[in-house]
């Protein structure tokens, strides 16, 4: 039989290897980006066309490439940055491994052009699917521009993986901030198409997180300090009251590289521990710096993982480092004192103006009474699709229904804080009251974006917000669908959000929380997995503003939730898919007394 192993030609294994360097346009931003950085630039733009899709171009001013160089740094395997094997273990440039320019160079069309300082002209190459079309003279600044168009044009299957625009802008930008608060001595903008989304100054780290998160972030940073014989350690944690329960601000740099390491995340989560609640993450920007023969960078394809020589030590000065940090600044009493004190007052007396619940309520409201049918019927077509979820109304038992509203259950108990209980006929229903609040919101706010009514409630102090470059992006998108459930918004200098009304459903003191926790959700790798901007929204309100656990409620607020429970669309699961209630028949219980 004839032989069957042959080599793979250069173009097939060029395909293979960009398989694992360019997985989005995010990494095209990483990979031109770092070049540039080990170009000693100091000043890079970055230009997007539909998130990176259509063109990615990088522009820098540092050191340029010569002809020769440039003739071949699309090569596999061609770097300046290392000659022989030792030099993999004091590696103190971002790349190594010859393998981004090739790479991307495999899967897009390519333009490099660029220029030496003792050059007078410069050079422009253009190559289309590793194979170089093109090659002048031509008149260029100092430095070296990258333009990457057609991401993917002869690799489909990737192309169709890629995501929604927004989904490949967010990741663009979380790939752009882990570089840019890495090298806050660089100047960095990101456009997409005409309009800028970072522009950045070259600055100290504090001031360039605050330029990229807001300048209220400046209050909430502890700074961390340390330096030991093997290790300097430098940055800023998050006060944990102002923690998220994402981990959307989690920066970990070695060696200004920004990198994920589960050993090393598990010191700083175990120095925030009894000061987070359940679910929260602690925030931080923490730079360690090591001599980088104590280190191996080359585990991974784009270099994000790291190994280290002495991971032990580095675990126990993380932990001590920032408990050290939290201390100082004494945290805890604060936590504490918040949690006893809030603890026992009922919902409505903790708010300026005790305006739970906003809904309507008819209290003759039953959905099997055939003049109900008023409600549904105000729902439209449009709003049933909206509201199809997992299908879960026929596994209510609509006798159950029913018995609810058709007797006199005057009695409703609340117990631990939690958990309202009350009985039918036949049976006994404990209720989520977390959960029941968060369908109710979630539905009023849905109805008003089928039927929008135009009714808001004015604040009587409005609040402001302002906003950084991001999350002025993510408000231009949602804007609309804000104002349509009942949101009045004025920005005022550009970047400041002044909030004059909320929909009538939520509390006035939740205003800014509301609009915080917005951003946060789309800020955080939000993938679009729902239909609509609408039901996002609509789920971080009634998330951000339900009645949580642990909330003593009054008689009367009880009565509200079921009585709203009962006229929801949908009243067995939450907008997250959970489960709000469930029932206990009068046989169960008698048989849990034979
Ligand atoms: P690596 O960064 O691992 O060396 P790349 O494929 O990313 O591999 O780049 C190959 C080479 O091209 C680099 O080593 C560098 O010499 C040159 N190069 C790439 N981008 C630039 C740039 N923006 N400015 C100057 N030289 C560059
Ligand atoms: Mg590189």
């Amino acid at each position: 039989m004839k032989d069957i192993i042959q080599i793979l030609p250069e173009n097939v294994s060029n395909q293979i290897a960009a398989g694992e360097v360019v997985q989005r346009p995010a990494s095209l931003i990483k990979e031109l980006v770092e070049n540039s950085i080990d170009a000693s630039s100091d000043k890079i733009e970055i230009y997007l066309n539909d998130s990176g899709k259509k063109s990615i171009k990088v522009v820098d001013n540092g050191i340029g490439m010569s002809k020769n160089d440039l003739m071949i740094c699309f090569q596999r395997h061609a770097t300046s940055k290392i000659t022989e094997s030792k030099d993999l273990f004091h590696i103190n440039s971002k790349g190594f491994r010859g393998e981004a320019l090739s790479s991307i160079a495999a899967v897009s069309n390519l333009e490099i052009v660029s220029r030496r300082k003792i050059d007078k002209l410069g050079h422009k190459l253009k190559i289309k699917a590793g194979k170089i079309q093109s090659d002048e003279k031509v008149v260029t600044s100092v430095g070296t521009y990258v333009l990457v168009k057609n991401l993917f044009f002869n690799v489909p299957a990737r192309r169709n993986f890629l995501k929604s625009d927004t989904v490949e802008l967010r990741h663009i930008i979380n790939e752009f901030q882990r570089i840019a608060i890495a090298h806050s001595e660089i100047n960095f903008t990101l456009n997409q198409k005409s309009s800028e989304i970072f522009n950045l100054h070259k600055t100290t780290i504090h001031k360039r997180i605050s330029n990229i998160f807001g300048k209220k972030i400046e209050e909430n940073l502890l700074p961390i300090k340390e330096k030991t014989s093997f290790v300097k350690l430098k940055g800023y944690v998050i006060k944990p009251e102002v923690s998220k329960k994402t981990r959307g601000m989690q920066f970990l740099f070695v060696n200004n590289r920004f990198i994920k390491n589960n050993f090393l995340f598990h010191a700083i989560n175990k120095a925030y521990e009894g000061l987070l609640p359940e679910k929260y993450y602690p925030g931080f920007f923490i730079f360690l710096e090591v001599d980088p023969s104590s280190i191996d960078v080359n585990i991974h394809p784009n270099k994000i993982e790291v190994r280290f020589e002495d991971d032990q030590s580095l675990y126990s000065i993380l932990i001590s480092t920032i408990k050290h940090s939290l201390g100082i600044f004494q945290v805890l009493p604060t936590i504490d004192f918040e949690n006893q004190s809030s603890f026992e007052i009922p919902y409505s007396k903790r708010r300026e103006r005790p305006v739970f619940p906003k809904i309507d309520l008819d209290k003759t409201f039953n959905p099997f009474k055939p003049e109900s049918s008023k409600y549904h019927s105000k729902i439209s077509n449009k709003s049933d699709t909206l509201y199809k979820e997992v299908g879960s109304s026929n596994l209510i038992d609509s006798k159950l229904i029913n018995e609810i509203f058709n007797e006199d259950n005057n009695k409703i108990f609340q117990i631990m804080n939690s958990y309202l209980i009350t009985s039918t006929r036949n049976s006994l229903l404990i209720i989520d009251q977390e959960r029941a609040h968060q369908r109710i919101i979630y539905e009023e706010l849905m109805k008003k974006i089928t039927k929008p009514d135009n009714v808001s409630q004015k604040l009587v102090f409005p609040v402001s917000f302002i906003m950084n470059d991001a999350q002025k992006l993510i408000f231009v998108n949602l804007k609309n669908t804000l104002v349509e459930i009942g949101f009045r918004l004025e920005v005022e200098e550009k970047f400041k959000l002044k909030i004059v009304g909320i929909p009538s459903i939520c509390t006035e003191g939740h205003a800014s929380k509301i609009i915080e926790d917005l951003f946060d959700e789309f800020n955080n790798d939000f993938e679009i997995k729902s239909f609509s901007y609408a039901d996002l929204i609509a789920k971080s309100i009634s998330k951000s503003t339900s009645i949580k656990k642990g909330t003593l409620l009054a008689k009367e607020e009880q009565r509200n939730i079921i009585n709203n429970l009962f006229d929801c669309k949908e009243k067995l699961l939450s907008p997250f898919q959970k489960k709000i209630f469930f029932s206990i028949s009068k046989s169960e219980l008698k048989n849990k007394f034979l």
